[in-house]
Formats: structure tokens, C-alpha cells, sequence
């Protein structure tokens, strides 16, 4: 058997970097792709000999075929892409300018269009694949001051639908998972120093905490792996209830 290849964008800290410490430990060679080159020396040397750490900024649009032939030259293949790298921005949207919706619009949405559909010829050569993009309660109801935000979590979940349909007869799949309120980096910036937001966050939260990014590498492991070969195009909150609490 193959060595699986694992791509995991954003996988120098937060939800990515456990992802790709799951996927390490299971024996997958695992890509962490990241702007800052000191996190991901730091991410890879905590990772061992299954992690080759890439400096690539995701939003290099016309630099992702090349990234990606790269890969595929180096390794023969790809099996798993994990859509994770994104970022914020809180603030009211009267507010919001059109260069910042535009940023993160190219960081959530577009650069996963683009990576997909590099990493997504090879899998459909193979005719085998999982792709997982990384949603979020903002596309599951209404949460103010992330407009944006929203707007590129809601279109992931769109393109995780229309992905999957197409890429089925091809044997690749495509999914999504809806972190519910997890403690990382990103977490903190938008909930500490708004008592008021994080009380909201965790009285609507049946399960009372935030969540632990391990709880979405699990997942992100079960839909990589053979354990979940009939699904497609789904959407999997993870998030201790926080989607379905009154
Ligand atoms: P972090 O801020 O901890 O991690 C984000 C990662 O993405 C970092 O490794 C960062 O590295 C990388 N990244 C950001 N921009 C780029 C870029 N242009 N190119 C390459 N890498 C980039 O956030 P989280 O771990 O919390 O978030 C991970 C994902 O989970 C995001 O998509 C987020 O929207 C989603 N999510 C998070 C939730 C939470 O509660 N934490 C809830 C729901 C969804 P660097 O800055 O070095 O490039």
C-alpha cells in the first residue's frame, strides 16, 4: 500500500495544525501549507517525519498549479486536500470596505476554488480522492459583524454541493465540516474582550464550552478515510449543538 498524501492549507496552528497532527500520527505524509515560515518550522518540528511544511500563501493564485505539479512530481499523488486556511474580520458591515470583503472573499472562497481544482485533476486521473472544506456556524444562521465571513462560509458549503456532484462519477468525494465555537487563535481574537458575544456563544452551545480543535481533526480523519466512503457533498456540524440550541 501507497503512502496517503495529505494537503492541509492553514496547517501551522489552530483547527489545521490538528488535522494535520491526527493525519501524522495515522501515517499520512501530510503537506501544511502557511504564510508565516516561523509557525510552520515550529508545526513541523512538533509534527515529526510524516509533515513536509510548504511557506505558500494561498491567495498566490497563479502560483497553485505550479505548487501543485510540484507535488504530484515529488509524491505521484494526492489523496486528501483539506480546505482549512482562512481568517476573519469582525466589524459591523456598514463598515466593512470593499478591499476587505474582497480579501476575504480571495482568502476563504476563491483560493479554495483554485487549489481544488488543481489537486481535483490528479484525483480524477486516479478516479479516487477526499476533499474536505472547513465551513462554519456562520453559514448556518444568522452571526452578526462577519458579513464577509459569511459570505465565503456559505458559498464553501455551495461549492462543497456543486463539487460533489461532479466529481462522484470520477470516485472523488467532497464534504464539508461546520466547526461549531473552537478555542484557537482565530476564536479568541473575535470572543475575548466581548463578554457579551462569548456568553451568547456558549448559552446557545448545549454542551456548555467551546470545542477542541482534536474534535474537528477526528473528523476530518473520518471523512479522509475509508470509513466514510459513501458520503458526499455533506455538511457535518461539529459543535457541541451550538447549530440546533435555542
Ligand atoms: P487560526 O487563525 O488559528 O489558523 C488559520 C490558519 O490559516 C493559520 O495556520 C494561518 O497561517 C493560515 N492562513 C491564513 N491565511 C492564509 C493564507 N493566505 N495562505 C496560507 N495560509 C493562511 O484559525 P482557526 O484554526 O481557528 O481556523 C481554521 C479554519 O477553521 C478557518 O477556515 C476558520 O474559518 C474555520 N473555523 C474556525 C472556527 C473557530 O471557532 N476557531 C469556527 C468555524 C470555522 P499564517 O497566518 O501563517 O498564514
Amino acid at each position: 500500500m501507497k503512502k496517503k498524501i495529505a494537503i492541509v492549507t492553514g496547517g501551522s496552528s489552530g483547527i489545521g495544525l490538528a488535522i494535520a497532527k491526527k493525519f501524522t500520527e495515522q501515517n499520512i505524509h501530510t503537506i501544511i501549507l502557511g504564510r508565516g515560515q516561523e509557525k510552520l518550522n515550529e508545526a513541523a518540528s512538533l509534527l515529526g517525519a510524516n509533515c513536509e511544511a510548504i511557506a505558500f500563501d494561498v491567495t498566490n493564485l497563479g502560483g497553485l498549479p505550479e505548487l501543485i505539479t510540484g507535488i504530484i512530481k515529488k509524491h505521484g499523488h494526492i489523496d486528501i486536500l483539506v480546505n482549512n486556511a482562512g481568517i476573519n474580520l469582525k466589524k459591523s458591515a456598514l463598515e466593512v470596505t470593499d478591499q476587505e470583503f474582497q480579501q476575504i472573499i480571495l482568502t476563504n472562497l476563491t483560493s479554495v476554488f483554485a487549489i481544488t481544482r488543481e489537486v481535483a485533476k490528479n484525483m480524477v486521473e486516479r478516479k479516487s480522492g477526499s476533499i474536505i472544506n472547513i465551513s462554519s456556524m456562520a453559514a448556518q444562521y444568522g452571526l452578526p459583524f462577519v458579513v464577509a465571513y459569511a459570505a465565503s462560509k456559505t458559498a464553501i458549503e455551495g461549492i462543497t454541493r456543486t463539487l460533489a456532484v461532479e466529481l462522484s462519477p470520477h470516485g472523488v468525494r467532497v464534504n464539508s465540516i461546520a466547526p461549531g465555537f473552537i478555542a484557537t487563535k482565530m476564536s479568541s481574537t473575535a470572543l475575548n474582550g466581548d463578554p457579551e458575544r462569548k456568553q451568547k456563544v456558549l448559552s446557545r452551545t448545549p454542551m456548555g464550552r467551546l470545542g477542541d480543535p482534536g474534535d474537528i481533526a477526528n473528523t476530518a480523519y473520518f471523512l479522509a478515510s475509508d470509513d466514510s466512503t459513501f458520503m458526499t457533498g455533506t455538511v457535518i456540524p461539529v459543535d457541541g449543538g451550538n447549530s440546533i440550541g435555542f
